[in-house]
């Protein structure tokens, strides 16, 4: 049997990592519990290796937006800044989005060994908690090298998202097992697959649009931004974005690539009047020169129905001439699902959140139980957002209710 602890934290990604150093920091023993042989994976992979830790804008959640504004009321953009510096990890801003002033996401781990060092925390890394039990006086926690006695117990072993760095339905089932709500999960911050006609010789380009997700005839979200197209389908933040939004087969993206220029066909007729005079000899993706990649612009014309007709635009009827540049408004592209949990950045849905108090995550039912980050039912933007509601709900229970030690 093994030794007892005043806190086990389960997980030493960005919330366990954050919550362990905080809570020893206020003099509490405190062994952190890491299933893969190396602790926060998911921080280094973080925003293409160079970590966009947090953001200062609006908070833009999900899934219980309300409980993710009481967390960050109570540990923000300042204070979550400052117990980073008070380890050494200086912040640069980016349009909101806050990096590791060296834009290496293992600066973040480097400067988290090194407070989980001062600060005396026990690491066991390839050690997977199998159960969290109740007992008359804490808990016992259950592993695959030994058991554990704790006052009390973290979980934060984060969602199903990026399996590969660590995602796992662990954390579901524990929770379940201590009887925790747990909404349905899906992948969030997907790529997204999609029908391979409408994206057929688009694989590899970038394009600025805005992105309104239909199911059905139902809209269900709208995106501002960049989309990069595959093969089969197509990612980049503002299509990444819309994955947590989709609701099965008939969903469909309606791609407008002219938004910069005008809102409504009223507004562009001049342009494909002036473009019919203009451009009379050539093809009809001329129509769109300018304004849009030349691979997109075909593409808008194969589905308005004329590139594969070779004539030129002189031979085109105004209504054939209107229909291209509505299809420029209204690119249709039909979503077969998401690149699942693997490729997900982040997860949807989780343990209800309105089980623990925003003040230190403990549970409102079991004393001295604890729930973090990505577990639970709040998943975020790109942005910096996930990292810095798993590094705040950290934090609070670390805390738990004490005074921060870092200002
Ligand atoms: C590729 C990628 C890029 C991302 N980029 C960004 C970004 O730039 N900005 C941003 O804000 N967010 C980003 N995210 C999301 C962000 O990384 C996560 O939301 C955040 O790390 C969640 O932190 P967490 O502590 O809740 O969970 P995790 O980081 O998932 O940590 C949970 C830990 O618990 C461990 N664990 C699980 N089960 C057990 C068990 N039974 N016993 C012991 N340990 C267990 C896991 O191995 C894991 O290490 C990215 C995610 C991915 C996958």
């Amino acid at each position: 049997m093994g030794s007892k602890w005043d806190l086990i934290v389960i997980g030493a990604g960005a919330s366990g990592l954050a919550c362990a150093i905080a809570a020893a920091a206020c003099g509490e023993r405190v062994l952190l519990l890491e299933a893969q042989e190396q602790m926060g994976k998911k921080i280094l992979a973080s925003g293409n290796g160079r970590c966009n830790i947090l953001n200062s804008g609006e908070p833009r959640y999900y899934g219980n937006p309300d409980f993710a504004k009481a967390v960050l009321d109570r540990m923000g953009l300042v204070r979550i800044s400052a117990f980073l510096h008070r380890y050494g990890l200086f912040l640069s801003e980016e349009n909101q989005r806050l990096y590791p002033c060296t834009f290496q996401s293992k600066t973040v781990m480097m400067m988290f060994r090194k407070a989980l060092e001062i600060e005396g925390v026990t690491v066991h890394c390839s050690e997977s908690v199998l159960s969290v039990r109740k007992r008359q006086e804490g808990f016992e926690i259950r592993t695959t090298k030994t058991a554990y006695q704790a006052e009390r117990a973290v979980l934060a072993a984060g969602g199903m998202a990026g399996a590969a760095l660590g995602g796992t339905f662990d954390g579901y089932r524990l929770a379940r097992e201590l009887g925790f709500q747990v909404t349905p999960i899906k992948p969030a911050l997907s790529p997204l697959l999609t029908d391979s006609r409408s994206v057929s010789g688009l694989s590899g380009i970038r394009a600025r649009c805005r992105v309104t997700l239909f199911h059905e005839n139902r809209k269900l979200h709208e995106e501002e931004g960049e989309v990069l197209f595959s093969e089969n389908g197509v990612s980049g933040i503002c299509a990444m974005q819309m994955a947590r939004f989709l609701e099965g087969p008939d969903d469909r993206l309606d791609i407008h690539f002219l938004h910069r220029f005008f809102s409504t066909m009223n507004e562009a007729e001049t342009e494909m009047a002036e473009r019919k005079w203009f451009f009379a000899s050539q093809p009809p993706e001329y129509l769109l020169a300018g304004l849009v990649n030349s691979k997109i612009a075909y593409a808008i014309c194969k589905q308005a129905g004329l590139a594969m007709k070779g004539e030129p635009i002189q031979a085109l009827t105004g209504e054939q001439i209107r229909k291209v540049f509505y299809t420029a408004m209204h690119y249709q592209v039909h979503i077969r699902g998401t690149r699942g949990f693997e490729n997900a950045q982040v997860t949807a849905g989780g343990v209800e959140p309105d089980a623990f108090s925003p003040d230190n995550l403990e549970s409102l039912r079991i004393r001295g139980f604890h729930m973090t980050g990505e577990l639970l039912d709040v998943d975020g933007d790109c942005g910096g957002f996930n990292l810095m509601f798993a590094l705040a709900t950290g934090l609070l229970a670390g805390l738990n209710g004490r005074s921060s030690h870092w200002g």
